[in-house]
């Protein structure tokens, strides 16, 4: 990985706490170094600093809309995999409608629209009339996760309306990335890896990166998303930065558990990426428990999502779990998360504050 195999002890970590600024080395420090409890907890205190000193107290509740969970790749970790023999759909526009304006009438105004990728059912003339059916809704703000696009691709959504584009690269190693991605152009790594940057070229104001935590050793993946968000930043300096980490969780037809991650050791990790990139947005889905998220709510991270359904058509009607890309484990309602929020002394926001800031 080019970075120093040097023994890392407390020390050297507590020195890189106090710095203001983190180069690879001191990230590496922050992952690798044989620390103690307290240490731990230093660091706990420096990223809720952090977190409080740019973004105040203020979270974002925001809620995925899936439009189609027809997919041309094979990702073995994946339900919506096309070798799975699942039912499938895509949502209509008279569906889409219907989905949205519950979730408007819920108060939401921030959406991220997620589909299956290089999908002939959700094409990009489909995918962007998404968009304008969530721009004329009223939504405030549209992120899209829809996989690597080409520029002409990304120039149509941001003409229609996207602001923010979320991209996983899902593994940084290379011998996982090719045998987890099997047929599809998904199976194309550098392709992948350059898809935020088209998107920033195609007009998106903000992307985001994330792998999944479990399909290969975490802390090798961090190392190598710090550099990947580094060199991003280097080119496109003004371009806003969102991370998520999320931990592999099942689906139909995935067991995943050689690279599982502790609570502990996947806290570390969010915490080093704030202290490293102190603008970034982190996300934490409700892939994780309902412990876990208002632990980490109280460190770094900015925004969480509630009452996700993780299959089309999820929120107007009874669909069958079969249909789902992930198993989610919270399941709060937006009530609750708002209330637990609150209640902690929390401003929670339905929309993005950061473009009304800017
Ligand atoms: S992870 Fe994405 S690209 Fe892979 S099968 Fe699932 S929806 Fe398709």
């Amino acid at each position: 990985m080019g970075t120093n195999n040097k023994i890392l002890n407390e020390a050297n970590f507590l020195q890189v706490l106090s710095k203001s600024k983190l180069d690879k080395n001191d990230f590496y420090t922050l992952i690798f170094a044989d620390i103690s409890e307290k240490a731990f907890e230093a660091l706990a205190a420096k990223a809720r600093l952090v977190t409080i000193q740019r973004f105040g107290m203020v979270k974002g509740l925001y809620i995925p809309l899936y439009l189609s969970n027809y997919c041309n790749n094979v990702c073995e970790y994946c339900g919506f995999s096309s070798n799975n023999k699942i039912e499938r759909k895509t949502l209509t526009a008279k569906e889409i409608l219907v989905e949205l304006t519950d979730i408007f009438n819920k108060g939401f105004r921030n959406i991220l629209l997620v589909s299956g990728e290089w999908n002939n059912f959700a094409n990009i003339e489909y995918l962007k009339s998404a968009v304008e059916i969530v721009r004329k809704v009223g939504f405030h703000s549209i992120s899209v996760e829809l996989g690597a696009l080409p520029q002409e691709y990304a120039t149509m959504l941001t003409v229609a309306g996207a602001e923010a584009f979320v991209l996983y690269q899902e593994t940084y190693h290379r011998p996982t990335y090719k045998k987890v991605h099997t047929q599809g152009k998904k199976m194309e790594y550098d392709y992948r890896i350059e898809g935020q940057a088209r998107a920033i070229q195609g007009g998106f104001r903000k992307v985001s990166f994330g792998f999944l935590a479990g399909l290969y050793d975490v802390e090798e993946e961090a190392i190598e998303m710090f550099e990947h968000i580094s060199y991003i930043k280097k080119k496109y300096w003004d371009a806003e930065i969102g991370i998520s980490v999320p931990r592999i969780t099942s689906a139909i037809g995935v067991d995943h558990t050689q690279y599982q991650v502790d609570d502990q050791l996947y806290a570390r990790i969010l915490m080093a990426y704030r202290l490293a990139f102190p603008e970034a947005t982190i996300s934490l889905s409700t892939r994780e428990t309902s412990t876990f998220r208002d632990g980490m709510s109280d460190i770094c991270v900015t925004h969480l999502s509630v009452e996700s359904k993780t299959m089309p058509g999820g929120y107007h009607e009874e669909v069958e779990q079969s249909l789902e890309q992930f198993s989610v484990i919270d399941s709060r309602s937006l009530a609750d998360m708002t209330k637990v929020l609150k209640d902690k002394g929390y401003d929670v926001h339905f929309k993005d504050w950061q473009r009304e800031l800017s």
